[in-house]
């Protein structure tokens, strides 16, 4: 029985392991996790997630860069975790329904983050807002907060999740002068809300040097 039940957890992360590794090949073709930014994690369970370890080039990661860490930033394994760790439990523990968090430093998010005053940017009126899930219309808007940044990540994700527990989790959030993060249910929908507000982000900012 013990056995078995390992295997399936092994089998579970193996999974987790290769998708993250793939999302991040990905992410870093694109030019969203420059240097050897950006963070990725999928849950494994209520208790556990695999995530990416600190520091490495997302270009060349492979499946030995991942590694197990249970809801309160605890490596289980004998590895160094993301140095943003508890930005990822902090989500997982607030919203059971998300399976994937997707964190980048692309460009985009860095130069809106820094040249909005308010503390959130809005986007409104575009088709693309309907690959969010739950959103139908382009009529809808799209709110997604920005937080200042802090070395103190501990802090960061409090103040998070005190905003989440007013506003709602919602797709997204800001970083100010460093970067996006977003998640899904999945892997799948974690790297379509990705992919959405990338492109939000550079039509708000293309837009805004129209003006
Ligand atoms: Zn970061």
């Amino acid at each position: 029985m013990a056995t078995a039940e390992l295997t399936v957890t092994e089998r579970q992360f193996e999974h987790a392991a290769r998708e993250l590794v793939q999302a991040s090949h990905w992410i870093h073709s694109r030019g969203w996790a420059p240097a050897t930014s950006s963070n990725f994690s999928c849950r494994l369970d209520a208790e556990r997630c695999a995530i990416t370890v600190s520091g490495k080039d997302k270009g060349r990661l492979s499946e030995t860069d991942i590694m197990r860490v249970d809801m309160a930033g605890r490596p289980l394994d004998a590895a160094q975790p993301s140095a943003e760790t508890l930005l990822h439990t902090q989500l997982y523990r607030r919203e059971p329904g998300i399976g994937a968090i997707l964190h980048t430093h692309s460009t985009h998010a860095v130069l809106v983050s820094m040249h909005t005053q308010e503390d959130c940017l809005i986007v409104s009126g575009l088709e693309l807002l309907k690959a969010l899930a739950g959103i139908n219309s382009h009529e809808a808007s799209l709110r997604i907060p920005i937080f200042d940044n802090t070395q103190h990540i501990a802090a960061l994700a409090t103040a998070v999740d005190e905003a989440m527990q007013r506003d709602g989790t919602g797709h997204a959030y800001l970083i100010r002068g460093h970067g996006l993060y977003t998640w899904g249910a999945d892997m799948n929908e974690a790297r379509r809300h990705l992919e959405t507000i990338e492109f939000l982000l550079e039509y708000t900012w293309r837009s805004a040097q129209r003006a």
